[in-house]
């Protein structure tokens, strides 16, 4: 297959894919964007694991060596970013008729695997992008995604999703930016929090509230804008510095009278609720694959560690308490990355997956931490020490209990999902 091809001597001679001809993207994606509709397989398709292959071999070689460093400077990673834009390893779901290539979440999940092995600071700054494009991916208009995804096409451009704010995470309903119509403009003020590539993005999902009345739905009292980074009276914060994948973006961002026009509305007025909230399904499964390419890292550190360590004149994976957390750690790592697959190839085949993303969130993002501490473990001393690469995944494996939802709100999630079938 011609992308293929395209994909493959783009790893070996560095050659940039990212606008490869709309018609092979097209061949690729379809595909590539269905697994296992002929029937229940395990078995990636053939363009699958050269994506597998392609984004573990840049992972390895390029990410993994250079990751220390930009963990110890906090440096922001661009270009490794820019590596994974020329390899078409990042903004894989842009639709074609932008310039994208169209891939379905399943797709984008066994990407997000490999990079968050190499370093899940790195794969997080990647991701934002996507969290950031899924609002105008699933409620853009044909004008706004060509002008903003489409630019993304053309050069390694960020984005991000500007949603919590300092009063208000868990409780989305609880923001208090507010956007006051003004003729054919929005005016803009309002101050948030925590934002991934929030010194980095050329354009922002900002989600802000239009209907004063506080006795207003959720459903219908936000609305869901697209904002150009140099918009005048936005202003990013210093940069967070994070327990872990800290060579990641992280601002707060002020909005000071930020005139916005009315075409950057996402749908109309008051839709910005379900918007936001919907690209939920979509981005979650990718942050379980993430979760689980950091656990798998942990389990093959831990493995080969294990493998070379003697006390008691044996091996220490000879002794059956150490293999006994390998074991413990494998089945975690594998059943993490079925969750995070069913999840992905249920929103794939447009069925209404949230169910199914808040257990692999929950569930990937729980065992990412148990087997960064295993690892730890495994490590004795060396592995509270920074010269060792196991400290550093059990400081960046927190996060998956807290952003996308944390692992509170997806049992909520899974509660209200699961007790509903009961109701009915
Ligand atoms: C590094 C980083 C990157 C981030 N990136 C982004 C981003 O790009 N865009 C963006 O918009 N946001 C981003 N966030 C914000 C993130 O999504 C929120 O921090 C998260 O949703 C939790 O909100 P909060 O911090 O306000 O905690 P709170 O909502 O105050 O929660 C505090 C604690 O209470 C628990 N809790 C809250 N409500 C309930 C409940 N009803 N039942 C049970 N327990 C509950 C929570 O689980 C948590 O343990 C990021 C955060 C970090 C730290």
């Amino acid at each position: 297959m011609l992308f293929t091809k395209v994909l493959r001597s783009g790893v070996l001679a560095g050659l940039r894919c990212q606008s490869t001809s709309a018609q092979a993207s097209a061949k690729f994606a379809a595909a590539t964007s269905k697994p296992g509709h002929g029937g229940f397989s395990f078995e990636l398709t053939d363009q699958q694991k050269e994506f597998q292959e392609l984004s573990r071999k840049f992972a390895r070689e390029e990410i993994v060596p250079a990751a220390p460093g930009y963990d110890k400077s906090g440096e922001y990673p661009f270009p490794l970013i820019k590596r994974a834009w020329e390899l078409g390893l990042i903004n894989g779901h842009i639709p074609e008729d932008c310039g994208g290539m169209g891939l379905g979440i399943f797709d984008a999940c066994i990407i997000t695997e490999e990079l968050a092995y190499g370093c899940t600071g790195v794969q997080t700054a990647i991701e934002a992008n996507s969290l950031g494009q899924m609002p105008v991916i699933i409620a853009g208009n044909d004008a706004q995604q060509k002008k903003y995804l489409g630019r993304m096409t053309e050069e390694p451009l960020m984005c991000a999703y500007c949603v919590t704010e300092p009063g208000a995470g868990s409780d989305v309903a609880g923001i208090m930016t507010r956007a006051v119509r003004k003729g054919d403009d929005y005016v803009i003020n309002g101050q948030k929090m925590w934002i991934t590539n929030g010194g980095k993005a050329n354009w922002y999902f900002l989600l802000a509230r239009t209907e004063a009345d506080p006795k207003c739905p959720a459903s219908k009292a936000f609305t869901g804008f697209i904002v150009d980074a140099d918009t005048p009276g936005l202003q990013p914060g210093r940069k967070e510095l994070n327990m872990g994948q800290r060579c990641s973006d992280t601002r707060g961002i002020t909005f000071e009278d930020v005139v916005v026009p009315k075409e950057n509305v996402l749908i109309e007025e008051g839709a910005g609720f379900k918007i936001a909230m919907g690209a939920f399904d979509k981005t979650r499964p990718p942050v379980a694959a993430g979760a689980t390419g950091l656990a798998q890292r942990a389990l093959d550190e831990a493995t080969k560690y294990a493998l070379e360590r003697k006390t008691f004149g044996s091996l220490i994976a000879e002794h059956q308490a150490v293999s006994f957390i390998l074991a413990e750690m494998a089945m975690k790592v594998e059943l993490a990355r079925m969750a995070y697959q069913r999840s992905a190839w249920e929103v794939d085949m447009g069925h209404r997956n949230t169910y199914y993303a808040s257990i692999a969130k929950a569930f990937a993002g729980d065992i990412a931490n148990q087997c960064a501490s295993d690892a730890v473990q495994i490590f004795g001393g060396n592995g509270f020490n920074s010269e060792y690469p196991v400290e550093k995944l059990m400081r960046d494996a927190k996060i998956y209990q807290i952003y996308e939802g944390t692992a509170q709100i997806q049992r909520l999630i899974i509660s209200r999902e699961h007790l509903g079938k009961y109701k009915q």
